[in-house]
């Protein structure tokens, strides 16, 4: 059984298909219990796909704008649901 530290060394392999199918199975039998690895071959795989789109589509300034006015909010957020003394 392979540990999560396992998973992660091999994963850019996993994702790139340069793995034997042994390691291959090993990994995706881990991944098929564990959830923690799984998001992060999701997250690997989009950033790739965000990579590989990249040259084509710029990011449109309008979408980072609208990216840094939600982690503002997402900030405020977190400030007041922060349970001061009532
Ligand atoms: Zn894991």
């Amino acid at each position: 059984m392979l540990s999560c530290d396992d998973v992660s060394r091999l994963l850019f392999d996993y994702i790139s298909e340069d793995l034997p199918t042994e390691d291959r199975d090993l990994i995706e039998a881990h991944l098929l219990k564990c959830l923690a690895c799984r998001s992060l071959v999701d997250s690997y795989r989009a950033v790739i796909r965000l990579a590989s789109e990249l040259p084509a589509k710029p990011v449109p300034p309008s979408l980072l704008d609208n990216l840094r006015r939600a982690a503002k909010e997402h900030d405020s957020d977190v400030h007041r649901s922060d349970p001061g003394p009532a």
